[in-house]
Formats: structure tokens, sequence, C-alpha cells
């Protein structure tokens, strides 16, 4: 499978003849390449883009939206393969990316198409003057999206840019480009003319900063690691150009010793272990009050050591491979970090070795880790992966003051029985969302994003739109009655 850039409406390799191989980190096999573009492809997409822009900001509203939902709709007559796709590419089970991943993609879609059609231009009058506000489009913007949920956050950031009348450079990561790929091969089919959505393979480094850097491209939506965001955010500012960036997380879970105590250890270990713990509002940090420490660790090493670990491919897998070898040898010297630090490795630890198809897959261990102490490398930078540190704690002013202990400020979760204190605890906590009594639990139309290094700016239905355009107030004298 050849992973082709797709420009003005047309799928192309790369100019400069320079591939990537494509890697199934379940197997460990190259299963394919992928176009690792150059400046050259992007000079084309951006012409594209730049000819398609008058045309398509014309539209009205519901012009655009049809070819958002029917994207949607495509994408949902391929479910399954676009499940096992990204199942393949990053590693993550199918049945996750069955349930979240690629259904999520075709809400994205529909979400923003049903939003633009509602949005409405402002009025405002006072009795010297009268004005009408018009959000406008930018013109051509850029996406740049990471591997741990590659469609849901390419469509995530596609979708309001594309229904606000911009023409896109959307940029996938180069570590799971495979359903943006089959996205592109939808993008016809669904009506969008030619130049609107343009999607670039490759490097960050290369094809990434050279998109950061293009004169021509008014804004930049990234969503990834917080050292990339700031690269970003640095080569964006001479150019004063808009940038929206979503970043990493450090994020904490807090039990108090009046929760359900079922709904806290399963909801705390899909907190921590979900997508291999992969996921930006994972929490890898578990802090549990003192009162129900004991059985509560008991509880969850044994809810861990249950999670099923296997093929991503089989159905009945709940717990996949790590995104590639570098990330998992990456996460595995995370483990050995912390037992360096004085934290004791209670379940898992290991990577996993499977038989069979797996054999060479990147596996590791769902991993719960006691001991350690509150300020060490291991409580304050992003691991990302299936790695929690559990923290007994006394008070609520003590999870408090620890939660909000790191760099990050992404999300938490709070499960407490008394909503009172669940809600004073919330109100707290520095980060851009808190979970009560759950997590992940998503609506397209709050605004999403972090506090402090988690980010700048926010993404949802409301966000997202503001971002991708600027209003005009359009002024009149008023005229006498
Ligand atoms: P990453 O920062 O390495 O890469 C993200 C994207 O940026 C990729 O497409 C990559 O090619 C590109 N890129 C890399 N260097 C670049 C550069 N110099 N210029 C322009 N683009 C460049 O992140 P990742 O490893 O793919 O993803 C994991 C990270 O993403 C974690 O830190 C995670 O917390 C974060 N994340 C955040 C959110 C959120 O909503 N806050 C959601 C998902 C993931």
């Amino acid at each position: 499978m050849d992973v082709l850039n797709f420009i003005n409406g047309a799928f192309c390799p790369p100019a400069d003849g320079m591939w990537l191989d494509n890697t199934d980190p379940a197997t460990g096999a190259v299963y394919g390449r992928i176009a690792d573009s150059c400046a050259d492809d992007l000079s084309r997409a951006v012409a594209a883009a730049k000819a398609a822009f008058p045309a398509w900001s014309a539209l009205a509203p519901a012009q655009r939206a049809q070819p958002l939902r029917r994207m949607a709709d495509l994408i949902e007559v391929r479910m399954e393969e676009f499940a096992r796709a990204e199942s393949r590419d990053n590693g993550k089970p199918v049945a996750l990316a069955r349930a979240m991943d690629i259904p999520r993609a075709a809400a994205n879609l529909r979400a923003y198409a049903d939003a633009i059609i509602d949005t409405v231009d402002g009025v405002s009058a006072n009795d010297r003057s009268e004005s009408i506000i018009v959000r406008q489009p930018l013109g051509v913007v850029a996406t740049i999206s990471p591997w741990n949920l590659p469609l849901l956050l390419f469509t995530w950031k596609l979708a309001p840019a594309l229904a606000a009348g911009n023409c896109v450079i959307a940029k996938p990561s180069e570590v799971t480009p495979a359903t943006a790929f089959m996205l592109a091969e939808l993008a016809n089919e669904a009506g969008f003319p030619p130049g609107v959505l343009n999607i670039l393979h490759g490097r960050g480094a290369k094809i990434g900063a050279a998109i950061t850097a293009h004169p021509d491209i008014a804004a930049i939506s990234f969503t990834g690691g917080t050292q990339t965001g700031t690269a970003i955010y640095s080569a964006a500012a001479p150019q004063l150009k808009k940038v929206s960036l979503e970043l990493g997380g450090k994020n904490p879970t807090i039990v108090f010793d009046d929760a359900d105590f079922d709904a806290a250890v399963a909801g705390a270990a899909t907190a921590a272990f979900a997508n291999q713990g992969q996921i930006c509002l994972c929490g890898s940090r578990l802090f549990v009050q003192r009162g129900i420490y004991e059985r509560f660790r008991a509880a969850f090493v044994e809810k861990a050591q249950a999670i099923a670990i296997g093929d991503p491919l089989d159905d009945g897998t709940q717990h996949g491979a790590m995104v590639s070898k570098d990330h998992m040898e990456k996460v595995l010297s995370y483990i050995a970090l912390a037992q360096a630090e004085g934290g004791t490795v209670l379940s898992g630890g290991k990577r996993r070795l499977l038989n069979g198809r797996c054999a060479e897959g990147y596996f590791i261990e769902p991993t719960v880790i006691e001991g350690l102490p509150q300020a060490c490398r291991t409580n304050s930078e992003e691991i990302f992966g299936p790695v929690v540190a559990l923290i007994p704690f006394d008070t609520e002013d003590e999870a408090i003051a620890m939660a909000n202990a790191t760099e990050y400020g992404l999300a938490a979760s709070v499960w407490s029985v008394d909503d009172a204190r669940a809600q004073r605890v919330a109100a707290q906590i520095d980060s851009g969302i808190v979970w009560i009594n759950c997590w992940n639990l998503r609506d397209l139309h709050t605004p999403f994003g972090g506090f402090k290094k988690s980010g700048v700016g926010r993404e949802g239905i409301f966000d997202s739109l503001t971002f991708f355009t600027q209003p005009k107030t359009i002024t009149r004298p008023r005229k006498a009655a």
C-alpha cells in the first residue's frame, strides 16, 4: 500500500521521490510506503487551495455542509474497513476503533455541517450606528495531527476548517497515515471541489515545518506533543499566524473514600489504560484517599491484570500494541526510571511477547506503580503509555495541590458521591476539563483544550468555528426613524 498525497483532487506521489516505511506495530512488519512530502508538494497544494478558495468560500453554508455530510455517510458505509485500517496502522484494538475512532470521525463531520448552517452573523445597533458582524474564513489553513487517534483528530480539525469556508492543507501523522489516505479517496465522491481539501503526508521536521513556515497559510491547528507545539508556535510567530495548540497532559484521577467503589475502579482503569494509555486525556496519576487505599489498590491491580492483551485485529482484544518500536522503548524506559525513582511495580511493567502473528509486536502490559515521591520525573513528565502511578492522599486540599503540581493542565477526573465536594474540587483543579464520576465523556459543543503547557486555545463547535474565521464589522450611521 502506497500512501499518496492528495492534491487538487488527485492522488500523487511525493515530488522528490522520497518515501517512508509504514509499519504494523502489532507485527513489526513493514506493510507499505508513505509519501515523505517536500516543499514542492506543498507549493502545489497551496496553489490548488488558493485557486479553490474564492468559489468554496462563496458557497452558502448549507452548500458547504453537503460534502461534509456525504463524507460522514461514506465513512459509515466503509466503517469496518476504516476500523481495521486504523487498528492495523496504530495497534489499537479494532473494537475500540469501531466503537470510538471511526464513528466519532463521522460525527465530527456531521457536527460541523450542522453547526455551520446554524451559525448566524451578528448585528449590533445603538442610536447612532447599526452594524452587521460577518465571520469570514481565513483562506488557506493547515491542520497537523498526531498518531494516537488518527482519523478522529484529523476530522476534528478538518471539519470546522472546511465548514467555515477555508481551503485546507492537512497533515496527518507519518506514524499513522492510512485512514487519512482512505478519507482522501472519499473526498471527490463526497463532492468536495478539487483543491478544497489537500492532504500531505510525511515527517513533521520536513513537511510539517514547511507548512508552518509557508507565508500563504493563514492559520495552523495543531494537536501533538508540547515540544512540537512550542516549535510550531515560535515558527508561526514572525508571520503572526493564528495558531491553536492541543498538547500533552499528565492528568490526575482523584478517588475519594466515598466514591462508588466499583465505578471508580473501572473508571480509573479505563482512564489509565484506554488505547494503551495513548490518549492525551489518560489519567496517569491516580490519587486515592487513604481510607480506601488498600482495598482500591487490590481491586485496581486485579482490574489491570484482567485486561485482555492481544492481536489488535481480534474482536476480544482490549489492549493492543504501542504505536511504534520507538514509542514502546520510550515507555519501557519510563518504567525503568520509575523504579530508579523509588517506585514499586505492582502489576505489569514489561513488554508482553505474544505468539503467532504478533510475536514481534510492540506490546506493553498495563502497568501500576506505587511508592513514588510526588515530585519525580515519572509523576511530572508525559509518558503516554499504559503506566499509572498510585498515590495515597488524606485531605481534599492535599489532593488538589498534588493534582495541580505539574506543568500540564489538560484533563482530570474526580470520583465522589458527594456532589458538593466534587464540584468544589473541580473548581480548583487547573485543567481545561474536569469529569465528575466519569472519564472522556465528550460533548462536542463544549470547549476542549488545556491550561498551562497543555495548550493554547480551545476546540469545540463554537471555539473551532471561531478559530477558523475572523469577524468583520460593517457599520453605517443609523437613519433617523
Ligand atoms: P508529535 O508532536 O510528535 O507530532 C504531532 C504531529 O506534528 C505529527 O503530524 C508530526 O509529524 C508533526 N510534527 C512533528 N514535528 C513537527 C514540526 N517541527 N513542525 C510541524 N509539525 C511537526 O506528537 P505525537 O507523538 O504524534 O502525538 C502524541 C502527543 O500528542 C502527546 O503529547 C499527546 O498528549 C498529544 N495529544 C494531545 C491531544 C490534545 O487534544 N491535547 C490529543 C492527542 C494527542
